[in-house]
């Protein structure tokens, strides 16, 4: 089973990944959370990628299609993966599109988490990540908006894409997407 979350920060990736890690038992693969990762080991990637999280921005294709081709590479994705925040553009979802071609495995579903603007700037003035200011959180979802939304239709032309109401508590939304897994 090989699963997209896509959806604007705070729409709950996360916490439905982590859901799908423990119901379907294949891993979790979170970009924002491998980049957090080497930073905090201060390596080169971590640096190169800093000044972008901190700003809100995106950092480049190059480097997050880098992770991701290493990642599908491990042993545990063979019996499926779900990424969380992967792809963020169109330039990262042709890549992918490339990448499991070639591993002659196409992605099942793409779960889109739709939500409103006033609904996550909510729910994203709890939360306390160093991105997670409130014009920071704003230029995100203006990001979100002009980077990422245009996968919507992306993937809605390709048959995957699955639209779930993620404005609802956690299980509820976590049902729904079960209910389109089928
Ligand atoms: P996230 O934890 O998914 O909200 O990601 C935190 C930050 O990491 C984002 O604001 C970006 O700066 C960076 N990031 C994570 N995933 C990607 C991606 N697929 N493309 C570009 N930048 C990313």
């Amino acid at each position: 089973m090989d699963l997209v979350l896509l959806g604007p920060p705070g729409s709950g990736k996360g916490t439905q990944a982590e859901r799908l890690t423990l119901a379907y038992q294949i891993p979790a693969i979170s970009t924002g959370e491998i980049l957090r990762a080497q930073r905090l080991a201060g390596t080169r990637l971590g640096r190169q990628a800093r000044g972008f999280m901190d700003r809100g921005e995106l950092v480049p294709d190059e480097v997050v299609i880098g992770i991701i081709g290493h990642r599908l590479d491990e042993p545990d994705t063979q019996t499926g993966f779900i990424l969380d925040g992967f792809p963020r553009t169109v330039a990262q979802a042709q890549a992918l599109d490339a990448l499991l071609a070639q591993l002659e495995r196409p992605i099942d579903a793409v779960l889109y988490l739709e939500i409103g603007r006033q609904a996550l700037l909510d729910r994203l003035g709890h939360r306390h990540r160093s991105d997670d200011q409130p014009e920071i959180v704003a230029h995100r979802i203006d990001v979100y908006l002009q980077q990422t939304a245009p996968l919507i239709d992306y993937y809605r032309e390709r048959g995957t894409l699955r639209a779930i109401d993620a404005d609802q508590a956690e299980e509820v939304v976590f049902a729904s997407i079960t209910s389109r897994l089928g």
